[in-house]
């Protein structure tokens, strides 16, 4: 009987080798699926530049993978920041995103010199203000706006309604917009243009498009108004992975070809001029690229025929099944050839109802000792991974070319108590 293989990777040895729960990630997938999205993107024209969400996977490897492919960063903290300039990720290449950032990671972000912040409030712009005329600095910005469009996914994920606490409505931007200019108001920062995220997890680019009208027209509208120029045009992320057989995503270089003829077609019918397009990925360079290994439990089958097979890991290195029942797939690792002969639930450790990681999958019969792979956990696991119960942080070990090595250790109980006083 053979074993299940993650890109040519016999994961039993890892498992032994490293313990489990485990986060599993392919190197060589994600490089393949940057290659991929600056394919239909970036080599497009010089105009379109990817930027790497940070927020989905973030550890030293994957920034050198960044900086090797050239990809730039999004950040929406000073903790994510930091392991940024850590690495000496270059910060031109870098734009701070966030609805509210405090003083310290603005201070942070403007010393640093990142590209560019991307601001949600009128607040937070005149802070920014102030503090970068407090080092004769020159902050880029751009606005986040709230186009008013539904997104069809998880309530939790979609950013893009009217009323939501992302961006600022077309409204109050023209207000901005006409306000610069006046006097010394915003003296201190260069408005470069607008930024939208309709939500996560999208299957194709309907809502995108949708928000697209909304933005443009709005530019238009600045531009025939203020004679104010857009110079760059972020439009998100939130492109759709196949997490389960109900996902269907839209081929990727049509989501996003759909999106950028839309703006240069728009540009050329009203003789704009066509800013810099940005796109921020991140679920989808990563999701596909890992998986968790667990380690089976207790079984335990009740009258009337429910069974949990109970793991080492759940809520705390995965707590999106619990946060908003995201679903998975799974495979028992050590019985991949065996058909499946039960439908089960796998039960995470945690003393919480809701940390059940997979609900009514088919498996074969699985005992004590067996290896569980969820599949697809590339995407915010690892960067979602918390310490409820005094679980550690699992270890990721990364694949390159069939060869595993330690990317990022398993916490110790000493380092999950370390800073106790
Ligand atoms: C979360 C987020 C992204 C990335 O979303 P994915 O679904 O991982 O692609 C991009 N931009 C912003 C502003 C976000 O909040």
């Amino acid at each position: 009987m053979s074993n299940f293989k993650f890109h040519g990777v016999d994961v039993t040895g890892l498992a032994h080798e490293y313990g489990t729960p485990l986060y599993v990630v392919s190197e060589d997938e994600i490089v393949r699926r940057i290659r991929a999205i600056k394919g239909c993107f970036d080599e497009r024209n010089e105009r379109c530049s990817t930027f790497f969400a940070s927020k989905s996977f973030l550890t030293k490897d994957m920034l050198r993978i960044l900086m090797r492919e050239g990809l730039g960063l999004d950040v929406v903290s000073g903790g994510e920041l930091f392991l940024a300039q850590e690495m000496r990720f270059p910060p031109e290449k870098i734009a701070f995103h966030g609805n509210s950032k405090t003083e310290r990671e603005i201070a942070a972000g403007l010393d640093c010199g990142v590209g560019k912040f991307v601001c949600d409030s009128m607040d937070e712009i005149e802070l920014i203000d102030r503090m970068a005329g407090e080092r004769g600095a020159n902050a880029r910005v751009l606005i986040r706006v709230t186009p008013g469009v539904e997104a069809h996914t998880h309530k939790y994920m979609s950013t893009g309604e009217t009323g939501s606490k992302f961006g600022l409505p077309p409204e109050m931007i023209k207000e901005v917009v006409s306000s610069r200019g006046t006097s010394a108001y915003l003296s201190n920062i260069s408005l470069m243009g607008f930024h939208f995220h309709v939500g996560s997890q999208l299957m194709d680019n309907s809502t995108n498009l949708e928000a697209l009208g909304v933005i443009l027209g709005l530019i238009k509208e600045l531009r025939d108004d203020y004679g104010f120029e857009t110079r760059i045009l972020d439009m998100g992320g939130g492109f759709g992975v196949r997490y389960t057989k109900k996902d269907n995503p839209q081929n990727i270089a049509d989501f996003i070809g759909g999106m950028v003829d839309k703006v240069e077609s728009f540009c050329r019918s009203y003789g704009l001029s066509c800013p810099s397009l940005v796109i921020e990925p991140g679920r989808w360079i990563v999701s596909d690229a890992g998986i968790t290994l667990y380690s089976v439990g207790s079984v335990k089958r009740l009258p009337g025929g429910a069974v949990y097979v109970g793991v080492d890991g759940g809520y705390p290195d995965n707590p999106r099944p619990a946060l908003y029942g995201a679903e998975y797939e799974a495979v028992l690792v050590n019985k991949v050839d065996l058909p499946p002969s039960e439908t089960v639930s796998i039960a995470g450790k945690c003393c919480e109802s809701g940390d059940i990681l997979i609900r009514d999958i088919e498996l074969p019969e699985a005992q004590r000792g067996d290896l569980i792979a969820v599949l697809g956990t590339g995407a915010y696991n690892h960067s979602m991974a918390n310490n409820y119960n005094k679980n550690p942080i699992p270890a990721v070990v990364m694949v390159k070319d069939g060869t595993p090595r330690l990317s990022v250790r398993r916490q110790t109980y000493e380092e999950m108590f370390s800073g106790n006083i």
